[in-house]
């Protein structure tokens, strides 16, 4: 039977698959085609978290329960905006829901930031992840220092992974690429540096602890740095996460320092220039101090000024997101505003046209914050669509015939499948629990081949 509502999602990662799902449970009447401008699906949970973090990538066993749904279809290889335009899209659907995510990184915007061996946190997360952009980034960490801008759980994945030994890592299904470059790694000393104190940092103590567990490698803090002002020492109190981190870096900094490998966490230094003839060679930092009322202080420069030697600088600074044609875009957070997830261009609603996960409240949570964020979305869809359910809309049939009068290879959820179990079967032959295909190029070819 044909379903009476048709909803587009814009977008195939938790927040995209967690509305899908909203949307699929509490209306029997609808059916969903979700568009992803790769080929293969899942945003984020494939090419953002770590490989050493199995357990977090498994929430994609749930997305193929979704994607089972015979109300639901996956459009991959169609990027909206770019081989169909929004305009053309609301001609197909009764809603369309935006979880486009946020994937290019923050930058610092200082001199020296476009030297060879700067990098931003995105270029790095998408190499050791087998990004179709990144996978062949050029890396030859042949220097020892690398120095990581931002005090958030990206900021900790990335030196993770770069302190980590290679051979820990073969197992997991990063980039062989990017394992290699990490067997001719000579980085033995990574500065994680924060503008602000040791109770303001974004990351958790999980991701704290994994560090901690690498063998060899001493984590370095210095007194001098762990000294609070009055409003921090509030924060404190008012929070047992930031307790229990602060006690850590008490820990560390008390420690006896004995390995080659060493990760250091500086604080109140705001980064000013990155300095280097052809390449990185060190970066200058103002000394801040904290102003303001607990869990608002902001770092103010004090005027002194302090240089340190260095061979890369990896902006971990949080994320943006991408502007889609015809969607209102808030330059300043990066965001597409709306209410509740209802976009809305400043004047008014956009009739039709919702926004989810980061693209809608900001490049801020855990997976499991999609959660709740698409149960708001999915509810003024569901709330929206009587009225929005009158306009003539075309089928899925008309949607696939104009995908392919474009030219468009677009990818099923089945073909999906099929690279899927490839990459395992890949996996298997060498010791990994799955060998990426490293381009929508290569997954493509592979396609045709079937
Ligand atoms: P984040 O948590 O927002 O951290 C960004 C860091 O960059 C903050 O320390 C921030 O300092 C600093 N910063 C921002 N602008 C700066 C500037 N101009 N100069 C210097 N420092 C600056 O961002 P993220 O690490 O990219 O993480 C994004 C989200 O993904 C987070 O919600 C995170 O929890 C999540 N995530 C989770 C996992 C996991 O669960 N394992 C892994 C990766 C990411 P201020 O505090 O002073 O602004």
């Amino acid at each position: 039977m044909e379903s009476k509502y048709r909803i587009a999602i814009v977008g195939s990662g938790p927040s995209g698959f967690f509305t899908a799902d909203n949307l699929l449970r509490l209306c029997q009447d609808c059916e969903i085609d979700m568009f992803e401008k790769y080929p293969d699906p899942f945003g984020l949970v494939r090419r953002g978290v770590a490989p050493d973090n199995p357990k977090i990538r498994s929430v994609t066993k749930a997305f193929d329960d979704i994607a089972k749904n015979d109300r639901f279809a996956y459009f991959g290889n169609v990027e909206v905006g770019v081989d169909i335009s929004l305009v053309e899209l609301m001609d197909y659907y009764h809603a369309v829901v935006l979880a486009s995510g946020m994937e290019t990184s923050q930058r610092l915007c200082i001199p020296g930031e476009d030297l060879p061996g700067s990098y931003t946190a995105s270029s790095i997360v998408g190499w050791y992840n087998c990004h179709p952009v990144y996978s062949s980034l050029n890396v030859y960490f042949s220097g020892e220092r690398a120095v990581i801008i931002g005090m958030g759980n990206v900021a900790l994945d990335v030196a993770r992974i770069l302190l980590k030994h290679w051979s820990d890592l073969q197992s997991t299904d990063i980039s062989s690429k990017a394992l290699k470059d990490l067997e001719l790694s000579k980085i033995n000393t990574v500065y994680i540096v924060g503008r602000r104190g040791p109770t303001q940092v974004k990351f958790r103590e999980n991701e704290l602890l994994a560090l901690e567990e690498i063998p060899d490698l001493d984590i370095v803090v210095s007194q001098e740095d762990l000294e609070l002002n009055i409003a921090s020492q509030s924060e404190m109190e008012n929070s047992i996460s930031i307790q229990r981190i602060y006690k850590w870096f008490l820990q560390f900094a008390q420690r006896e320092i004995k390995h080659q490998k060493k990760l250091h966490f500086l604080f109140y230094r705001y980064p000013i220039r990155i300095i280097g003839n052809g390449g990185v060679e060190g970066i200058v930092f103002e000394k801040t101090q904290l102003v303001g009322e607990p869990f608002q202080q902001k770092a103010v420069g004090t005027g002194v000024v302090e240089k340190l030697d260095c061979d890369y600088v990896i902006a971990s600074i949080g994320y943006r997101g991408n502007i889609i044609p015809g969607v209102p875009y808030d330059e300043r957070s990066g965001t597409i505003p709306n209410i509740q997830g209802r976009v809305y261009d400043g004047q008014e609603i956009r009739k039709g046209l919702y926004v989810v996960g980061w693209a809608k409240r900001g490049p801020v949570g855990l997976i499991g914050h999609n959660k709740p964020d698409s149960a708001e979305t999915a509810k003024c869809v569901l709330e929206d669509l009587p009225s929005l359910g009158t306009k003539e809309i075309r089928s899925r049939e008309d949607l696939i015939r104009l995908l392919e009068n474009k030219g468009i290879r677009y990818v099923t959820f089945e073909e999906w499948k099929k690279v899927d179990e490839m990459e395992i079967q890949l996996g298997t032959h060498v010791g990994k629990v799955r060998e990426r295909f490293r381009s929508k190029f290569e997954i493509l070819k592979f396609l045709e081949k079937m």
